[in-house]
């Protein structure tokens, strides 16, 4: 007896995808402080925003809270990726506590641009997603009423300041690299002398996902995405698949796939957020081959080799 033949699925995977240095960075400072300090080591807030990273982590000994008041005094914490407001590592030294910040290195770059327009008496409007931990804690690094949040052109256009008053703006990193320039134009458009940085601050992780997708969603019947629904860049995937015209999904791992979406369908683009495991990659991969019979093809777009040092306090 032959086995039934699968129908082809050709399977484009997106190059660069899933892991970016910062996360690399964050969840090798959670285990180094495993080791250093011994088990529990508190993380405040998801490390990075991935549920199978964060139950490796708790597995080996890490405790997740979500406010630092939830640690007690004598267990060593560390502070995510998305960064944290000035007042959590004050509160921290306050209390003598080990502390260490696993803020992605350009999220930090981000808040020693906020103080630096502070100090220049500029009042900074920061494009952002209201809610999300990064914008909390860039906004946090500054007095209250001295950052604006905009989240759209809509949002610009109701901004209450004179075109005398002196602006910066800064952005958060993981936005939408196209609906970013549409803002910023807004904000060049009534604010002519406002200041920022030479584009934007989305980060080289977000963008090069973001031009990764461009290349694989128009040749795909539908694209999955790797990522948590709490992930900023995975999310934006999803809305770039979307906007070139092919359906998308986001899914965490293999489980979330449902045979139905693949009916009829001969190519599927595949990607991962940036805090997304190559393993849940490979798991996808695997999944859709017992199915079907894979071919697949990586198409790259850029070629990543950023690596960001360790705190020193966990080199020693
Ligand atoms: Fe850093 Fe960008 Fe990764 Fe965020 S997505 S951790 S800003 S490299």
């Amino acid at each position: 007896k032959t086995a039934k033949q699968k129908p082809g699925l050709t399977l484009l995977i997106a190059a660069p995808r899933g892991f970016c240095a910062g996360v690399d960075r964050a969840i090798e400072i959670v285990e180094r402080a495993l080791q250093k300090y011994g088990a529990p080591v508190y993380v405040r807030h998801e490390i990075v925003h991935n549920k199978y990273v964060v139950d490796q982590l708790r597995e080996k000994g890490a405790v997740f809270v979500e406010e630092l008041d939830e640690v007690p005094d004598d267990a060593p914490v560390v502070f995510s990726a998305h960064g944290v407001p000035k007042d959590v590592p004050a509160e921290a030294r306050r209390r003598e506590m080990i502390y260490v910040d696993a803020t992605c290195p350009l999220v930090s770059k981000v808040h020693r641009q906020a103080e630096r327009q502070i100090e220049a008496k500029r009042h900074i409007i920061f494009i952002g997603h209201e809610g999300h931990p990064e914008v909390i804690g860039t906004m946090g690094q500054v007095a209250e009423g001295q950052m604006t949040l905009v989240e759209t052109v809509a949002d610009v256009a109701k901004l209450p300041f004179a075109a005398d008053v002196d602006l910066a703006f800064l952005t958060q990193t993981t936005l939408s690299v196209d609906d970013t320039d549409e803002i910023i134009s807004a904000l060049r458009a009534r604010y002519p002398d406002i200041v920022g940085p030479k584009a934007d601050d989305i980060c080289y992780a977000t963008s090069n996902r973001q031009a990764a997708v461009k290349q694989i969603a128009p040749a795909s019947d539908l694209v999955l995405v790797i990522g948590s629904p709490n992930s900023s860049n995975s999310l934006r995937l999803v809305e770039l698949a979307e906007r070139c015209g092919t359906d998308a999904k986001l899914i965490l791992r293999a489980a979330d796939l449902d045979p139905a979406w693949f009916e009829g369908v001969g190519t599927v683009g595949l990607t991962a957020g940036a805090s997304a495991p190559e393993e849940l990659v490979r798991e996808v991969v695997d999944q859709l081959a017992e199915w079907r019979d894979v071919h697949e093809e990586t198409l790259f777009s850029a070629v990543e080799n950023m690596v960001f040092k360790l705190p020193r306090q966990l080199l020693d």
